[in-house]
């Protein structure tokens, strides 16, 4: 058994930065990182586009728009002042007839709003100056927009929180959470996949100083407060801290081609759709990354990845809702994921000299997308309290360009309720 102030349970992207930002504000703090896998950044984290979004598609006033524009310019200082690679490579969102004009206004107007830096609307000749082989009528142009490596910056905020005397255990999936008061003794422990919420937050009372034990693979955290960032099980860790089941996580699988050597040349920098605008996807995009490869998605295929999640999925009244309102996208998407040539043909919509033969299967990722028991794709981020706990219930695309945005999101709160 080891005690901390603050436990943190996940070690991507987000967890990091949170468990940074709690140890750099008060030195005296202990915060201990507790992480299922072997290495840090083994999820979401090392499997994405790798961009940093300036912040044009999301509501003004929501978390997404002020979290994404301020992680952005945090993020941009941090690569520089850490020698990490931040390639400012610029985006196009481009419309490819008149009747995605529309849209492509209300990104602007949103851009705008939210303060997007450097952006402007560009017509065809404009869109070719900057990508010389794509099409469309129109685009929107943010020229700071940039790539990364985000499992690069997540080892980097790991090697800040250990220098900062924060300890990361690997191999810890934590398995139950209780609550409970210094001195009293173990209450039933909640275990992963109770499906209802624990009793234990209002089963448990007495004398304060209240305390959140997290039983793990390898041992036991007692700490004052747990922030909980476990992207794909999130909803599993906060119903067993007692949270409701709503919003639950429906895995979304991302499938990536990619351009042989001799085409990469075709793109310049990154490549976007007009997205739906009831979707919180960006569609499928062609996005240069560090090193020079250059992919064509993310597919987004509902996609469980274990027994017991293809459960939980099917078991939530959301998901059959969700598919209901959404099966002419999800047909699209199984046909782009089970057929290569497909993806790359949608791809060609956006730069026509683009062949089958052109892409080769990459790699995959899969989302973690929180979707509520009516059926909606929950757009915003979510965090949201239990007892001694919080939890980030929802940190799908841009969570990692808002990290350290994030992280002091989290962080004021979490020092709120300590
Ligand atoms: C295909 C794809 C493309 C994307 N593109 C972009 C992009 O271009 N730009 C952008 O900003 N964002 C992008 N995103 C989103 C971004 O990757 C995520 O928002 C971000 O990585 C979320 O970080 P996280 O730390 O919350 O989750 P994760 O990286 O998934 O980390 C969660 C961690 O919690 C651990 N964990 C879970 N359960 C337990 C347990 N019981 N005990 C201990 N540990 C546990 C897991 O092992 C994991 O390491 C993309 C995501 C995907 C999948």
């Amino acid at each position: 058994m080891s005690t901390a102030d603050v436990a943190v349970v996940g070690a991507g992207i987000v967890g990091l930065a949170v468990a940074r930002e709690l140890a750099l504000r008060d030195p005296q703090r202990r915060v201990v990182v507790l992480e299922r896998e072997e290495h840090v950044g083994a999820h979401q984290t090392g499997r994405n586009s790798g961009v940093v979004h300036a912040g044009i598609y999301y509501a003004p006033g929501s978390l997404k728009a002020r979290l994404c524009v301020a992680g952005m310019r945090e993020l941009a200082g941090y690569c520089d002042a850490h020698g990490l690679e931040y390639e400012r490579c610029g985006k196009l969102i481009v419309a490819l007839d008149q009747g995605e004009l529309p849209a492509l206004d209300e990104l602007e107007r949103r851009g705008h709003a939210n303060g997007v830096p450097g952006l402007r609307r560009v017509d065809a000749t404009g869109l070719r100056e900057i990508e010389p082989h794509a099409a469309g009528i129109a685009a929107l142009h943010s020229p700071e927009t940039a790539i990364v490596d985000f499992a690069a910056i997540a080892r980097a905020y790991a090697d800040d929180l250990r220098e900062a005397g924060g300890e990361i255990v690997t191999g810890a999936a934590v398995e139950g959470v209780e609550v409970r008061a210094a001195a009293a003794e173990s209450p039933a422990v909640a275990r992963i996949g109770a499906d209802e919420p624990s009793p234990i937050a209002v089963a448990t009372s007495g004398a304060s100083p209240r305390r959140i034990v997290l039983r793990h693979s390898r041992g036991e955290v007692v700490a004052g407060f747990a922030v909980f960032c476990a992207g794909a099980w999130s909803d599993r860790l906060a119903m067993m801290a007692g949270a409701p089941a709503d919003p639950r996580i429906v895995p979304f699988r991302g499938s990536y081609m990619r351009l042989v050597a001799n085409r990469r040349e075709l793109v310049r920098g990154l490549i976007y759709p007009v997205p739906d605008p009831r979707l919180p996807f960006l569609g499928v995009h062609l996005t240069r990354h560090l090193g020079g490869d250059v992919l064509i998605g993310p597919t987004a295929l509902l996609a469980p990845t274990s027994g017991r999640r293809l459960g939980a999925t099917l078991c939530w009244p959301g998901t059959w809702r969700m598919a209901r309102r959404w099966w002419r996208t999800g047909l699209t998407e199984l046909h782009h994921a089970v057929s290569p040539s497909a993806l790359t043909r949608a791809a060609a919509r956006y730069v026509p000299e683009l062949r089958p033969g052109d892409a080769e299967p990459a790699w995959a990722g899969v989302r973690a997308q929180a979707v509520a028991r009516d059926g909606r794709l929950v757009d915003d981020f979510v965090f949201s309290h239990t007892e001694r706990a919080l939890h980030v219930r929802n940190a799908p695309s841009p969570a990692a360009t808002a990290s350290l945005a994030i992280a002091e999101h989290v962080a004021d709160e979490a020092e709120r309720a300590l």
